[in-house]
């Protein structure tokens, strides 16, 4: 039947889950703009483009920094296609889900997987990641920097230095640190970073920016067995990309690069260092009001990220129902743990839009108020704590 569609109309939520983040009006807009084929100069300016901020966020001065036509899953299987060979020993350190998400994908790819292992939440030392490193003399080393399963910060300075000694090439998940908190891909010896657009970058879902050291281009040109994946083959996409020829590999979804050079574009205008620090506050203050009821938070004081926050659930409390409520009452969509940590933690993304004072303060408000619903004695007031860590930085 011709018409049997109804209007497409969404619901409005704010959108505090561990991604995709909200959206401003704008980069929706930028998607709306007419479309130019992926062989037109106009979509390799756009590209330049995408690429001066992107360096900035990931804080490298990589040439190749390109940006792949597949979700962060698919940075993930670049960084694996092009860079992990059969039979290669594979070093993940693996402390979430994502960490065992890239070792899954490495086992695929028939390279010899070896871990060292943590509980979710909890991260490695540099004395652990040298002991490691030095012990299996891996080709490649793997870690999640912002593990989203868990709320932990992985450093990276140890990685690279034991990695880089031991001849091995590192592999860095930056997916929901990217545009929210610094990467440091240069300073940490990072040879390969990958992201994607609906968590820090706050754009809409599709794309995965993915950074490569000159140490692993070498290494990859120099490649001789196949990468397993054509569509992933970074050979191919440096020809289409920079080739003179713009060599055909795949038509870009266009539309979905320019709401990212729009995203970039209200970064560049806030500055990407006022952005970290934006949301370092939301983060601090966020953590000072979870504190100030009573709860805790699942990952120790210097290794949290920013991005997502993991209190946990207290004692007693089903967190579904607490996500329910504030689904309900408040279109505020958060998400629980899961693995290990299903329902021990909630997850709580503060990037993009939602990490201001007013929304912060919203958020806490909303979450006090599901808690204590539910049969929760706060200890005290979140949003009172928070305003006040807001108040002291203004
Ligand atoms: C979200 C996420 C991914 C996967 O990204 P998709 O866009 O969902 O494919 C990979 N790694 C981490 C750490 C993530 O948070």
């Amino acid at each position: 039947m011709a018409g049997s569609l109804a209007p497409l109309s969404p619901p409005r939520r704010l959108l505090f889950g561990p991604g995709p983040s909200l959206v401003e009006p704008r980069v929706y807009e930028a998607m709306t703009k007419p479309i130019v084929s992926h062989v037109d100069p106009y979509f390799f300016h756009v590209v330049e483009d995408i690429r001066a901020v992107l360096r900035r966020l990931f804080g490298t001065s990589n040439e190749f920094t390109l940006v792949m036509s597949a979700t962060g899953s698919g940075g993930m299987q670049t960084a694996v296609a092009n860079f992990v060979e059969p039979r290669s020993k594979f070093a993940v350190l693996s402390n979430g889900y994502f960490c065992e998400r890239i070792a899954e994908m490495a086992r695929r790819v028939g390279a010899n997987v070896v871990r060292l292992e943590k509980p979710w939440g909890e991260t490695f030392s540099d004395s652990e990641v040298r002991t490691f490193v030095h012990r299996e003399r891996p080709q490649v080393v793997a870690y999640v920097q912002a593990e989203t399963s868990t709320g932990a910060l992985q450093m990276g300075l140890a990685i690279g230095a034991a990695a880089h000694e031991a001849g091995a090439l590192v592999i860095a998940d930056a997916v929901t640190s990217l545009g929210g908190m610094p990467v440091q891909v240069d300073a940490m010896g990072i040879d390969v970073a990958y992201s994607c657009t609906q968590k820090a970058l706050a754009c809409v879902p599709g794309l995965s920016p993915i950074t490569v050291s000159a140490r692993a281009m070498e290494w990859l040109r120099a490649r001789r067995s196949p990468i397993p994946d054509w569509y992933f083959d970074l050979k191919l996409l440096d020809e289409y990309y920079h080739g003179a020829a713009h060599r055909y590999h795949h038509t870009t979804p266009v539309s979905t690069f320019y709401a990212l050079r729009e995203a970039l574009a209200v970064i560049d205008e806030e500055t990407v260092e006022k952005r970290w620090a934006r949301h370092l506050l939301a983060h601090r203050a966020f953590v000072a009001g979870i504190e100030a009821m009573g709860l805790t938070m699942h990952v120790a004081d210097p290794h949290r990220l920013w991005t997502v926050n993991t209190p946990r659930v207290p004692e007693g409390i089903d967190d579904v129902k607490v996500r329910r409520r504030m689904m309900a009452e408040y279109d505020i969509e958060i998400l629980g743990g899961f693995g290990p940590l299903a329902g021990r933690i909630f997850r709580i993304g503060l990037m993009g839009m939602v990490a201001t004072r007013e929304n912060v303060l919203l958020l806490l408000d909303a979450l006090q108020k599901s808690l204590t619903a539910e049969g929760f004695a706060a200890r005290g007031n979140a949003r009172e704590a928070a305003e006040a860590i807001f108040h002291r930085a203004a």
